[in-house]
C-alpha cells in the first residue's frame, strides 16, 4: 500500500531481471544484493547454461525460499523462436523473432565433430557495407546480451543435449550473423564471456570469433575486455575502394584499422595467434589479379590468415559473384606469396542459410521493410576457427 492508501501491484513482468544474460561477476552481485552468498551466482548459472533448466523450482540446490524469491523477481527467457529450419547438408537455421518484431537469425553449421554457430548482434545494423542485405535495412536496434547467448542456449536447446553425454552441440561460435558487434560492445562483450565461462559454455577463446568492418575506437579496447579471436573484414586492397563499399573507412582507414588489430594481438599472451582477414569477393570490384598482388603486399609481414568470401546475391543487390575461375585466380596469387587462404563455400543452400540469402522482413527505424539476409553461415566459418 503506498501513502494514499493504493495498493501497488508489482508489474513482474515488467520488473523481473532476466539472469540469462548475466555475466558470472553480474550474477553474483544480483545474489549479493539479495543479501545471499557469491556463490549462488554458480549454482545458478549451472542450471541455466549447463542443464538448460528454466524454472526456478527446479533448482534444487537452492532452498524453497529462495526459489520462491527469484520465481517472483527474476526470469530465465530465451528469444522466441519463429521458425526453424534443417537443411539436408546437416545445417541448422533459426529465425528469431524480438522486441520490434523483426527477425534475426542464427545458424549452426556442423563439420565433422565441429559446429560453429554464427550468431547476431543487432537488428540490422548501421553501417551500411554496399554489398550487405543487413547494411541495406538500416539499423533497428541492439540485441540485448540475453538475446545472444540465448542464441547459443536456443541452439543447444533445440537438439535437447543438456547433459546428453553427445558431446557439444556448439564448438565454436562467430559474431558474424547480423550487426556490427563492436557497435553493441557491452552486450557483446557480456555474451562472449558466457560463451568462455566454465560456468556457462566452457569455449576456448579461440573457438570464439568476433568479426568486425572496423570501428576502431572500440577495437582499440577490446583487449582490455576479451581475448576471443578476431577477424577484420577488409574487402579492399585501397582505401579509394574500401572508402566506397565499407562506408566506415572514410572515418579509420584501413591503415589504422590493421594497427588497431595487431595491437590487440599484441596485448595477447598467446604470441602465435593471427588476425583472420575477411574478403568478400564481388565481380569486377575487387576480384582482379592486380587486386590480389596489391593485397599481398599491404599484408606482406601482417599476422594473419585470409578468408575469402565468394560474394553471395541478395535481390537488387547490384553485384555479382566471381566465376570459379576467377576466385582461384586471387586464391593462387595470395597462396603463392605464402598466406595460408581458405575459400568459403556455401553450407545450407537448401534452407538459404548462405551469406546474402533470405530469412525475413525487418522494420527498421526508418519504416523501411527489407528482405533480411540470413548472414555468413558458410563453411569458412569453419576454416576460419582452430
Ligand atoms: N558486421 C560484422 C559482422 C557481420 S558481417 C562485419 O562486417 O564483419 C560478417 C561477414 O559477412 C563480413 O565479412 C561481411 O562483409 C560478410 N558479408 C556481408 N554480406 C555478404 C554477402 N552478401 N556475401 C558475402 N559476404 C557477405
Ligand atoms: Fe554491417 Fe557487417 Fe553488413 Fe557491414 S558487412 S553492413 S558492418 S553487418
Amino acid at each position: 500500500m503506498n501513502a494514499s492508501g493504493q495498493v501497488i501491484v508489482a508489474d513482474t513482468a515488467v520488473d523481473r531481471v532476466n539472469l540469462l544474460g548475466l555475466t558470472r561477476a553480474q550474477l553474483e552481485l544480483f545474489f549479493l544484493d539479495l543479501g545471499e552468498k557469491r556463490f549462488r551466482a554458480q549454482q545458478v548459472m549451472k542450471w541455466i547454461h549447463h542443464r538448460g533448466v528454466r524454472d526456478f523450482s527446479q533448482m534444487t540446490d537452492l532452498s524453497q525460499s529462495l526459489r520462491e524469491q527469484l520465481d517472483r523477481i527474476a526470469e530465465i527467457t530465451p528469444p522466441h523462436i519463429a521458425e526453424q529450419q534443417d537443411s539436408q547438408d546437416g545445417t541448422r537455421k533459426w529465425a528469431i523473432s524480438v522486441e520490434g518484431g523483426s527477425l534475426v537469425e542464427a545458424v549452426l553449421i556442423p563439420e565433422g565433430d565441429r559446429a560453429t554457430l554464427c550468431v547476431s548482434s543487432q537488428v540490422g545494423c548501421s553501417l551500411d557495407c554496399t554489398f550487405c542485405s543487413t547494411g541495406k535495412q538500416g539499423f533497428q536496434r541492439d540485441l540485448t546480451a540475453a538475446e545472444i547467448i540465448g542464441q547459443v542456449w536456443l541452439a543447444i536447446d533445440s537438439y535437447d543435449a543438456w547433459q546428453s553425454g553427445k558431446g557439444r552441440v556448439v564448438t565454436n561460435v562467430v559474431m558474424m550473423g547480423m550487426g556490427e558487434p563492436l557497435l553493441n560492445f557491452d552486450n557483446v562483450v557480456s555474451a562472449m564471456s558466457l560463451m568462455c565461462d566454465d560456468l556457462a559454455y566452457g569455449l576456448s577463446k579461440r573457438k570464439v570469433t568476433l568479426s568486425t568492418s572496423g570501428v576502431v575506437p572500440a577495437l582499440d579496447r577490446l583487449a582490455e575486455w576479451t581475448d576471443v579471436s578476431l577477424a577484420v573484414s577488409l574487402h579492399a586492397p585501397n582505401d579509394a575502394l574500401r572508402n566506397e563499399i565499407v562506408p566506415i573507412n572514410r572515418k579509420y582507414p584501413i591503415s589504422r584499422l590493421l594497427e588497431s588489430a595487431r595491437a590487440y594481438l599484441d596485448a595477447q599472451t598467446d604470441k602465435k595467434r593471427v588476425v583472420t582477414i575477411e574478403y568478400t569477393l564481388l565481380a569486377g570490384v575487387n576480384d582482379s589479379v592486380e587486386q590480389a598482388t596489391e593485397l599481398a603486399q599491404l599484408l606482406r609481414d601482417y599476422p594473419c590468415k585470409i578468408n575469402l568470401i565468394p560474394f553471395n546475391d541478395f535481390p537488387n543487390s547490384g553485384y555479382t559473384r566471381p566465376s570459379g575461375n576467377a576466385v582461384s585466380r586471387f586464391w593462387q596469387v595470395l597462396t603463392d606469396a605464402g598466406f595460408v587462404v581458405t575459400v568459403r563455400t556455401t553450407r545450407g543452400d537448401d534452407i538459404d542459410a548462405a551469406c546474402g540469402q533470405l530469412v525475413g522482413e525487418v522494420v527498421d527505424r526508418t519504416r523501411r521493410s527489407a528482405r533480411y539476409q540470413a548472414g555468413r553461415h558458410e563453411q569458412g566459418l569453419l576454416q576460419s576457427q582452430e
